[in-house]
This record gives C-alpha cells, structure tokens and sequence, in this order.
C-alpha cells in the first residue's frame, strides 16, 4: 500500500500522482507515475522546486532594467524630433499619407492610423522614414497604382 504524492515523471515531462514505492531514510525514494506507470526516483513537484528558485541575481535585474528602459526609449526620441519637425513645418499644408504620392523632406503627412507624421528622411525613391508623435516608421511612397504604366 504506497502513499501518493505529487512528482516530476521523466517521461510524461509533467507534474503527476504517483505511488510511492520506495523510502529511504524517511524520504521518499522511489515512485511510479499512475499516468504511464514508469518507476523512478521521486523527484519534488515544481511547487517544491519554485519555492527553491533564487531571486533574479543583481546581473539580471540590471539586464531587465536595460530592456525596460530601450522599451522607452524610442518612443521618447520620436516624441522630441517630431516636436522639432513641427516647429521648423510651421504652417506647412499636411498631406494625407498616400503610398502612391511624393513626399519631400520635412513634409507634413497625416496618417489615418499613426496620426501626425513629418518626413524626417527620404530613404530612396520609393521609401520615406517618418517621424510621427509616438513612433518612427519606414513609409512606402511613388507606389504605382494598379494598372498604371
Ligand atoms: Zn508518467
């Protein structure tokens, strides 16, 4: 008559029942999945194993730190260029965006989903970067229309 209890099976690669079969020194040595019925060393449920895991060290906290702080980053940039891009288009007539249009640096486009953009660079003839309140984005322009020459 063995006890159940909770454990990590080797095959099922998953927490579950077992039967003890074994004890050794009053700790339970030896047990079989009721699932696929495999015997093996009793291995401690991942509840037991969690509780073990150690606290992120210093290294990784500041790597986090790092990753958080990139994540933020951007949109702040784009934030202040496209301040600046504002000031200098002044009252510059917005275009709405049109990937089939022509765009000149500094232009002001409206984009129906990004909002108030200014060209920040021509990348090439058909490319434009962007710089619109939250972010920067590569826009496509002088798209032919279908059925166009
Ligand atoms: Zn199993």
């Amino acid at each position: 008559m063995g006890d159940e209890t909770d454990s990590i099976c080797p095959r099922c690669k998953e927490e579950t029942i077992h039967r003890v079969v074994a004890m050794k020194e009053k700790k339970i040595y030896l047990v079989i999945c009721t699932r696929c019925n495999s015997q093996h060393r009793y291995r401690p449920s991942l509840a037991t194993i969690t509780r073990k895991v150690p606290l992120p060290s210093e290294r990784q906290a500041k790597v986090l730190k790092k990753v958080e702080s990139a994540r933020t980053f951007r949109p702040q940039v784009s934030l202040k260029e496209w301040q600046a891009l504002k000031e200098v288009a002044g009252e510059m007539e917005t275009l709405p965006y049109d990937p089939g249009a022509s765009y000149s640096e500094k232009q002001a486009v409206a984009h129906p989903t990004f909002g108030l953009g200014f060209v920040g660079k021509v990348i090439d003839k058909s490319k434009i970067e962007v710089v619109f309140e939250y972010e920067i984005k590569i826009l496509v322009m002088n798209r032919p229309k279908p059925g166009q020459e």
